[in-house]
This record gives C-alpha cells, sequence and structure tokens, in this order.
C-alpha cells in the first residue's frame, strides 16, 4: 500500500515505523510549523486503558532505539486506590511513603517515570518538506501538497498534524480544538529538582528534570492552557512557579518553553477514519510522547485489521465538536 502520513510529529513518525516495517510504502510530509525539544516526559503512572498505551509506547521507543532516561517519580495528593492497585497489578514499582524533603505523603515510582529523547524519533524519520491541504466534500477527497493535486498518487492519506488538523482539512469538522500550553525553566538552589519528576495533585503543578544530571535547574507546568489557533502568539504566566514555590522553595524562572497542542471533549486523544482513504488521529494533548506510539498502534490494527478501539474511536463524541478545551490532565 502507498501511504501518505501528513505531520512529521510523534503520531506521523511512530506511524511510518509501524506501516514500513509492515512492507507498506511510507512517505511523510512535514510543514516546519513545529519545532521540538530533545526530551519530552513519558509516565507509565497514567489512568485507565493509557496506562497501557503509555507500556506500548516505551516498549516502541526500546525497539526502535530511542533513548529513555528513568528518574524517581513523587507523586502527591489524593490517589485512588483503583489506580495504585492498577500500577501494582501491571508490575509498576511504587510505594506509598513519607518523603522528608517533600514533608508530605507520596507515592514512589522506581523505573515508572522518564525522559525520552523524542527528538530522536522525529529525526529517524525521512521527510517530503510541504504543506498539506485535505478537503472532503460529500465524501469526496482530494488532497493537495503545496497546491499540487496528490489525491491520486497514494492509496491512503493520514492525517496527523497535531494542533493543526483542523486547519489542515476543509469540508468537515472534527472533535478537536488547539491550544496554547507552557512550562518555566527554573534555576533553583535544590540540584536534585533536576534528578527527580514531581506530580503534586494537591498544589497542581509537576516538576521535571532539565537535563538529569544534578544542575540547578527544573521545568515545571501546571496543565494551564489557552484556547487558540497554532498561529495565534500568546504569552503563559508564571502561575505553576508559585504553586512549585511553597513546596519546593524559591525558583527563579529563566526561560518559557512553550508551544501547541489539541485536545477533545474529555482531554483522551482520538483516532479513526474519516472517509474513505483517509484517515487520522490527534488530540494527544500533553501527554502525547506518553501514549502517542501506542495511539499509532491502535490506528495501525485499525487500517490493517479492521480492529477498532471503541475508547479511544473518534465516534465516541456522537457528532460533537463544540466544546469548552479543558485544563491538562498531566498524569492522572
Ligand atoms: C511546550 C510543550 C511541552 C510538552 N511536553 C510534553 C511532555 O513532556 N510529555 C508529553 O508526553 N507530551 C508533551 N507535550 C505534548 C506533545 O508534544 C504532543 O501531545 C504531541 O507532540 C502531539 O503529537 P502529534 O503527532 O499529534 O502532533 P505533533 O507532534 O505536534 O506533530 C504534528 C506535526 O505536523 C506538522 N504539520 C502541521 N500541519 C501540517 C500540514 N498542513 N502539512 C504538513 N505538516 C503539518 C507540524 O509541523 C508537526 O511537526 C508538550 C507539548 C508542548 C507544546
Amino acid at each position: 500500500m502507498k501511504v501518505l502520513v501528513i505531520g512529521k510529529g510523534i503520531l506521523g513518525s511512530s506511524i511510518y515505523h509501524l506501516l514500513k516495517e509492515r512492507g507498506h510504502e511510507v512517505s511523510v510530509v512535514e510543514s516546519g510549523f513545529r519545532k521540538f525539544p530533545p526530551t519530552l516526559i513519558h509516565s507509565l503512572l497514567l489512568v485507565g486503558k493509557d496506562v497501557e498505551l503509555s507500556i506500548l509506547s516505551k516498549e516502541f521507543y526500546v525497539k526502535h532505539n530511542i533513548p529513555l532516561k528513568s528518574f524517581t517519580s513523587y507523586t502527591l495528593g489524593k490517589v485512588s486506590n483503583e489506580v495504585v492497585n492498577k500500577w501494582l497489578s501491571l508490575g509498576l514499582n511504587v510505594e506509598e511513603k513519607y518523603v522528608e524533603w517533600l514533608r508530605d505523603k507520596a507515592i514512589i515510582g522506581y523505573g515508572t517515570d522518564s525522559l525520552v529523547q523524542i527528538r530522536k524519533l522525529i529525526d529517524s524519520v525521512p521527510k517530503i518538506s510541504g504543506n498539506v491541504s485535505v478537503e472532503v466534500n460529500d465524501n469526496k477527497l482530494r488532497v493537495t501538497l503545496d497546491n499540487n493535486d496528490v489525491t491520486s498518487r497514494y492509496d491512503i492519506f493520514i492525517l496527523t498534524a497535531g494542533a493543526w488538523n483542523t486547519l489542515s482539512i476543509n469540508g468537515l469538522r472534527l472533535p478537536l480544538k488547539s491550544y496554547y500550553c507552557w512550562s518555566w525553566l527554573t534555576l533553583n538552589r535544590n540540584s536534585l529538582l533536576d534528578k527527580v519528576f514531581i506530580y503534586d495533585y494537591e498544589l497542581g503543578y509537576y516538576s521535571r528534570p532539565f537535563m538529569g544530571i544534578g544542575l540547578p535547574l527544573s521545568i515545571v507546568g501546571d496543565g494551564d492552557v489557552i484556547e487558540c489557533s497554532p498561529f495565534d502568539k500568546k504569552i503563559g504566566d508564571k502561575k505553576a512557579v508559585e504553586k512549585a514555590e511553597s513546596r519546593v522553595g524559591k525558583l527563579f524562572p529563566i526561560y518559557r518553553g512553550e508551544g501547541y497542542c489539541e485536545g477533545t471533549p474529555d482531554m483522551r486523544p482520538i483516532y479513526g477514519e474519516i472517509t474513505e482513504r483517509l484517515y487520522f488521529a490527534g488530540g494527544l494533548d500533553g501527554y502525547g510522547a506518553e501514549i502517542g506510539p501506542g495511539i499509532a498502534n491502535l490506528l495501525v490494527k485499525y487500517i490493517l485489521e479492521g480492529e477498532k478501539d471503541s475508547d479511544y474511536y473518534w465516534r465516541r463524541f456522537n457528532g460533537v465538536t463544540d466544546f469548552k478545551i479543558g485544563k491538562e490532565p498531566h498524569e492522572l
């Protein structure tokens, strides 16, 4: 099968590998709208079926030689017994303990949270540079690459344009909305923060290592979002830094890392078939590195075997496309 994947982000790159190793001829087009940082968070401490997707994603990274470096994580605040029991039943190494330096009880995760070198995944995929536009009129498909009609050149098309999904498709509304999100690189007096993850559900922020080598630097965010087009310029506030300070002491915000993501009405991902020959996946909000390759796997299974997972299939919203975007669930 000749496949054109639109967008060389986390989903597009994962789909490229999964289809290629099954013998398909895959091309990936990238517009250059998005730049990726070297590392992103990968956590196994998610809820529901997301945990399995996250495990699948980790297996994908290992198989494709995308390096992951794991660090101890501390989850503070109420986590239900049901969630913890699921983690334990899947063999995740977690225990609840009082943590002196956090002055609170926490669920400590060993080997459950990593920084994944996501740029290595993106760089592992060859690309065609260009901008794709998809049109669906009365179920009739037209795909253009830099204004050239390429509809008959490929057997199928897969739209994975992230926050640009809804702008890349005309004639149809999907249950997706784009938004701006941000986090702060902070300078601190506690180099331990560059070697741990903190998910503080009590105060409402997270903290991740910057380089993971014990520098006095860490990255903090709180999952706050501003709904907007990925071409709108926004400026994120410093509330996450203030929340983190009341737990870990003085932090000096020195750089705002920012970008655009997209969410669905329940802030969980979707995938599926839009019309004949056109498939898509998206809505990965702030945890695409955690579950992206897992969702790519579901989509590829659907395309090749017709197997559908209704928990993530896009029709679960029964046609709702107008909704208000929620806060990023971040881990839980
Ligand atoms: C600041 C920031 C920090 C984040 N931190 C984390 C983290 O630590 N852990 C985590 O799991 N997730 C994190 N995320 C979220 C994660 O990046 C996303 O969930 C994920 O990248 C979404 O994957 P995707 O493949 O759907 O889209 P993307 O990875 O965004 O890829 C879409 C690609 O499509 C391209 N494109 C768009 N339109 C077109 C077009 N018309 N034609 C051709 N190409 C097109 C874009 O340029 C882009 O490269 C973060 C996001 C941001 C912005």
